[in-house]
């Protein structure tokens, strides 16, 4: 049997695709990343599937009882928190170690949302080529980090959470040129979905100024003036 990478809503429970909810449905076992987030989208669609959690903090123990269960030829589907589980989740690592374990194991890809995709498609900046950079690091790397988005001639797109959002629009003041052109992405598919456009001083401004526009999640994308 396959392993079933599948894509989940970044918000809206209507954001998943029929062949996601079939695949759920017929799985014997999901795994996923948060089960009582998981657990509302399957509550929705009156999904009656045993759920075992695999996460960031999974050790060893867990993966190879993943694999023993794929080797047993068990219907197992992944699905992250949100979007497209390996999009800069605990996703990438599971398909890692299944593969170095099973080479000959077919892994399927059930396509759907993702924040990445979904900021860009609203950006109206040119996507034809961009960077992914995911999380910015906290400590160690993070000026490597910001001299990438500003060496970067590509629009540059990079995740965020609301505890951290501030301060990195802070520092990337203080790095790209005041000319950049940026779109903020905020609770994309929600109901206080917002896009912030325009310079990272204008931008900074709105969100500080806003205390509802410092709560969510972000995706921010940055494109450099040539
Ligand atoms: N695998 C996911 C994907 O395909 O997009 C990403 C997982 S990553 C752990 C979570 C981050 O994605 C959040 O911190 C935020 O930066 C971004 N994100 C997820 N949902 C979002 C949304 N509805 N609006 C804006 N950003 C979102």
């Amino acid at each position: 049997m396959p392993l079933y990478i599948v894509a989940t809503p970044i918000g809206n429970l209507e954001d998943i695709t029929w062949r996601a909810l079939r695949i759920l449905k017929e799985a014997d076992l999901i795994l996923s990343e948060d089960t009582r987030v998981t657990q509302k989208i399957l509550q929705h669609y009156e999904i009656k599937v045993p759920l075992l959690s695999y996460h960031h903090h999974s050790g060893i123990t867990k993966v190879n009882h993943i694999i023993e269960l794929l080797k047993e030829a068990k219907k197992i589907a992944l699905v992250s928190d949100a979007g497209t589980p390996g999009i800069s989740d605990p996703g990438g690592e599971l398909v890692h170690q299944v593969l170095a374990a099973i080479p000959d194991i077919q892994i399927e890809a059930i396509p759907g949302p993702s924040a990445v995709a979904a900021a860009l498609s609203i950006s109206g900046m040119p996507t034809d080529k961009f960077l992914f950079l995911g999380f910015p690091p906290h400590k160690k790397g993070r000026q490597t980090f910001l001299a990438k988005i500003k060496a970067s001639e590509y629009p540059v797109v990079v995740y965020e959470s609301k505890h951290r959002i501030i301060k990195f629009l802070e520092e990337l003041t203080t790095v790209i040129n005041p000319e950049a052109e940026l779109m903020v992405g905020r609770e994309l598919t929600k109901m206080h979905e917002t896009a912030y456009r325009g310079s990272v001083q204008k931008i900074l401004a709105e969100i500080k100024a806003d205390t509802n526009a410092q709560r969510g999640e972000f995706v921010v994308i940055i494109k450099n003036k040539k």
